[in-house]
């Protein structure tokens, strides 16, 4: 798991924090309970979701693992 925030890109578009406009998460993968998935409605999609926090505020989106690419700085 990364110790720094990642930038991240879904569809060639970089995501940012609907918020504060930032680009800077924290990423967490997560693996639904079926239930919770049902109570998301999201039971025709992967039960792994990407939860990514805002670095600045702390907002959080979630996104399908395989729609999103994670990009860490070097160093
Ligand atoms: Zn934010």
């Amino acid at each position: 798991m990364a110790h720094k925030p990642v930038t991240v890109t879904a569809a060639e578009r970089q995501v940012t924090c609907t918020h504060c406009r930032g680009v800077w998460f924290w990423p967490r993968n997560v693996v639904m309970s079926s239930g919770t998935a049902t109570f998301f409605d999201l039971d025709a999609f992967s039960p792994q979701v990407t939860m990514l926090s805002c670095s600045g505020y702390g907002k959080v989106g979630m996104f399908q693992p395989s729609t999103i690419q994670l990009h860490q700085q070097p160093g």
